[in-house]
Formats: structure tokens, sequence, C-alpha cells
């Protein structure tokens, strides 16, 4: 079997990682002549849309796949209509537009923050009338890592935050007391078999992921697997898909779902009987899921913008390094390393060493 993926970043990498022993082949489509999957693939360097490269990827390709979710509306059709594309174009449509996301979710029973569409200074002035303070306001389109995001605490901050989006299509939405923020991650095959993750909880910090925790016994896991159940269903979704809550009074709401392997599941590499990646795979090849009970108790940490050495993160005891063979570059993920252990409080202790040498090189 040959899957195509668009995109050789680090997820494209972990993908076809996972694909080796279930002997997979790949081909990348990426624009970057260095994109850290290379090696691991054949390599069509050019761009996203090019549509010589697109109809290569498709005619090499059993399956074609994706690593980000930000690709073309046309891209992900004109594969469609040449080979079998997974997840299917639809969830991207959804995933890529905030406010297309936040109504599908409304539409089939996920709660979200209040929010409301805004394309003006005067339409943000107005909506903040029925957001309420304070809010966060967010480019609709093309956003990650709490990019093209402002919080808005006052009516002074207004004219600033919406200068900053340069006129682009945003919505503002209102700001969740939230006491932790988790996702779920689950995987859907073509014959409609679902698997759930437990929950990971998640810490940003400015807007970026630092460290993701396994949890056990989650009183919340019942009403994620719910929503992410509802979910895929509604999208006919087949792979991986991770969606990302707030927890609030005993409540989840939905902040956003990716279309893809996430990296608050990576976890899974080493702390789940089938890793997201390798299930992502099977999803998509139509092949029995994997199972995802827990191994060990797990959590990631984050390298962002720069790596300690080699040997200082192998000096902790039972961490599982993966370099991710990328220049270090400000506010960049350059790594992963998860520690598995048998206690609570040694692994505690081991995130928090992992953790105190990933904010000495963090650079944001
Ligand atoms: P996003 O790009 O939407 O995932 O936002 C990045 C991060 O900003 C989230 O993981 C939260 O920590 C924070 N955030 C986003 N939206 C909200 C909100 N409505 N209320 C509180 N925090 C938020």
């Amino acid at each position: 079997m040959i899957v195509g993926v668009l995109g050789a970043g680090q997820l494209a990498r972990m993908i076809a990682l996972a694909g080796y022993p279930l002997g997979v082949k790949f081909v990348f489509l990426d624009p970057s002549a260095d994109a850290c999957a290379n090696s691991l693939g054949e390599h069509l360097l050019g761009a996203y849309d090019d549509p010589r490269l697109l109809a290569e990827l498709a005619d090499r390709s059993d399956v074609v796949t994706y690593e980000f979710e930000n690709v073309p509306a046309h891209v992900a059709e004109f594969l469609a209509s040449h080979t079998q594309v997974h997840p299917a174009p639809k969830a991207l449509a959804v995933a890529q537009d905030r406010l297309i996301e936040k109504t599908f979710f409304n539409d089939i029973d996920i709660p979200t923050p209040a929010y409301s569409a805004v394309d003006s200074l005067e339409s943000l002035e107005l909506a903040m009338n029925t957001i309420g303070w304070p809010a966060i306001i967010k480019s609709r389109t093309m956003g990650y890592d709490g990019k093209g995001q402002s919080l808005l605490k006052t009516p002074d901050d207004l004219a600033s935050a919406w200068a900053l989006l340069h006129g682009v299509p945003a919505i503002v939405e209102a700001f969740v007391p939230f006491s932790r923020e988790v996702s779920i991650i689950a995987a859907r095959n073509v014959s409609g078999e679902m698997v759930f993750y437990p929950l990971s909880e998640n810490v940003h910090r400015a807007g970026i992921l630092r460290v993701s925790h396994r949890c056990a016994n989650d009183p919340m896991q019942a009403q994620a697997e719910a929503y992410i159940s509802s979910l895929m269903t509604a999208l006919d979704y087949v792979g991986v898909l991770a969606l990302e809550l707030f927890e609030v009074n005993g409540q989840l709401i939905a902040n956003e779902f990716a279309p893809r392997v996430h990296n608050s599941g990576h976890w899974t590499i080493e702390g789940a009987e089938t890793s997201q990646f390798e299930n992502h795979l099977r999803a998509i090849l139509d092949l029995p899921l994997g199972a995802t009970t827990a191994v060990g108790k797990t959590a990631m940490v984050n390298f962002i913008g720069g790596l300690p050495t080699t040997e200082e993160l192998l000096a902790i005891p039972h961490a599982h390094l993966h370099l991710y063979d990328k220049e270090p570059r400000k506010g960049r993920k350059v790594a992963h390393a998860t520690i598995r252990t048998e206690t609570t409080e040694e692994l505690n202790e081991l995130v928090a060493q992992l953790s105190a040498l990933a904010d000495q090189v963090d650079d944001c």
C-alpha cells in the first residue's frame, strides 16, 4: 500500500514511522526541500496546488491524507476526484473556518462559547453588546497556535485588535473561564468502526501546547466521547480526529477540532496499545482499528524554539525522545518527549524535570 501525504512535517514523519511495520510506503508533497519527513518516503517537491504534482501524488497513492487542515478546498476536491482522500474534503472545509466550525458544532448539539461573525470595527463593537467582556477575537481562517487572535478586555482594545487583523473576516467569542483544557482523540475507519483514546489534559502558553497529560478514569470522558462520536458521524469522517475542549462548571465546551493526528496525542506512541499515527493509517486503509487502552502513566512535553542536548534529555529516566530533525526557530516545535512510568508521583517528578529543560530553551 502507498499512502500519499500532503505535507512532510513532523506529523507526516510520525505517520510514516508508524506505517513501516505495517508495510506501508509513503509519497509526500511539500514545498520545502528540507521538510523533515522527506527521508521516510518519496518527496514531491513543490507547491501544494501544483496541478502536475497533485496528479502525480494521486496517481502514485492508493489513498491520500494530510498532516495539516489548511489545504485549499480546490486541492482536496481535485485529489478526491482522482483517488481516495481521507478525511474527506468536507471535514477540511468545516475545520478551516472558525465560523462554519462553530455553527456545525451547535447544529449537532455540541456547545461552544457564544460567538459572532465580525467583518468591520463597527460590527465588532456591535457584537460586543451581546458577547460581553472579556472576549477573544480570532481570524476565521488560517489561525493555529493562537495566531491571528487577541484578547479583548475593555472597549479600548477593539480598534487595535481589529487593526491587527488587517480586515480579514473574524469571529469574536466569549472568553471561557475554564478550569482546564482537554482534548479527545478518536479514529473512525471506512466501515464506521470507532475507537476513542483517554482524554488528554493540555497546558498551553502563548497559545501553543506545552504539556499534555493522559487522564485516567476522567469524569468527562463519556461526554467527550459522545461529542466526538456525533462529530465524526455527522462528517462521515475517516481517520483520526482531535477535538479540543474547555471544562467549565463540570461541562465541556468545544473550542475547535483538527481533522488529523494531533500534538496532544503524541503520548499515544508510548502510552497506548496502538498509537494515534498507526490508528490513522488503519482507519484510512480500512483495516481493523487498534486498541486505545493506556499503557502505564504518560505525559508529553514539547520543545519549542530550541533543544537541550540529547544527553541531558536521555539522562531523565523513562524519557522517550522524538527529535523532528528541524532547525530551531522562534516558536517552532522541534521535538517532544514522553515520560511513561508506573506511578503518578514518579511521572509528575520526571515531567517537572523535562519541563524545566524545555523552559530553558523556550523562546516565547
Ligand atoms: P485556538 O487557536 O482557538 O486553539 O486558541 C489557542 C488557545 O487560546 C486555547 O488553547 C486556549 O488556551 C486559548 N483560548 C482560545 N479561545 C478561548 C476562549 N474562548 N476562552 C478562553 N481561552 C481561549
